[in-house]
């Protein structure tokens, strides 16, 4: 049985707890999905998904409720769009005082793609094959450091990586997959139960 929190102040913690379920169906995986809004909803977990949302709000509410000291002992931590900007060690476009956990070897530019207004869906290739990405006020990952593999690209884009740090796993999608398909949570499932 997995263990799987979302960090669930806001953004698409809903469509993260579909998608991780539809995925852990189609593996024929047993997961817990569980909500997390404070430090002990921590405790136990295997994995945390970080919604899409906005990253410095996210950042507020994990440093108000003390998260982020328990968040980098969490061995496995997948993080979408905000989530990506949350797990990377350099911000560009940062707001004010913007900090992040500073977990993964890669730089992402806030709103590089431009405003809410100029979101957009486009079908993408990965090496989990094709899918429909939908990007929202996304960052680009500009940059990618030692030991980070990537896992997607759009023209010089790229749009997932991955890094294994120690024990430690974590997974970055500029884009929100959980609106469209569940590969990449079968991916990080499956990472997640080779790791145990
Ligand atoms: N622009 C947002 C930020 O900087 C991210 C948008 C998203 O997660 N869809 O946090």
């Amino acid at each position: 049985m997995l263990r799987v929190g979302i960090l669930a102040f806001h953004g698409d913690v809903s469509e993260h707890l579909r998608a991780s379920k539809g995925a852990a169906e189609k593996l024929k995986r047993k997961i817990i999905v569980s909500e997390v809004r404070t430090r002990s909803d921590l405790n136990g977990l295997d994995a945390l998904i970080i919604p899409g949302g906005e990253s410095t709000t996210l950042q507020k509410l994990c440093e108000r409720e003390g998260m982020f000291p328990a968040m980098k002992k969490i061995k496995n931590i997948f993080g979408t769009c905000a989530g990506a900007i949350l797990l990377a060690k350099k911000v560009r476009n940062k707001a004010t005082n913007q900090r992040t956990i500073e977990l993964m070897n890669i730089e992402v530019e806030r709103n590089a793609y431009g405003r809410q207004n100029e979101s957009f869906e486009k079908e993408i290739g990965t090496t989990l094959g094709k899918m429909v990405a939908t990007f929202i006020r996304a960052p680009h990952i500009n940059n990618v450091g030692k030991g980070v593999t990537v896992l997607a690209k759009d023209g010089g884009e790229i749009l997932a990586c991955e890094q294994r740090v120690g024990d430690k796993y974590y997974l970055a999608l500029s884009f929100h997959p959980e609106l469209t398909t569940t590969k990449f949570h079968e991916y990080f499932l499956n990472q997640v139960a080779s790791a145990r």
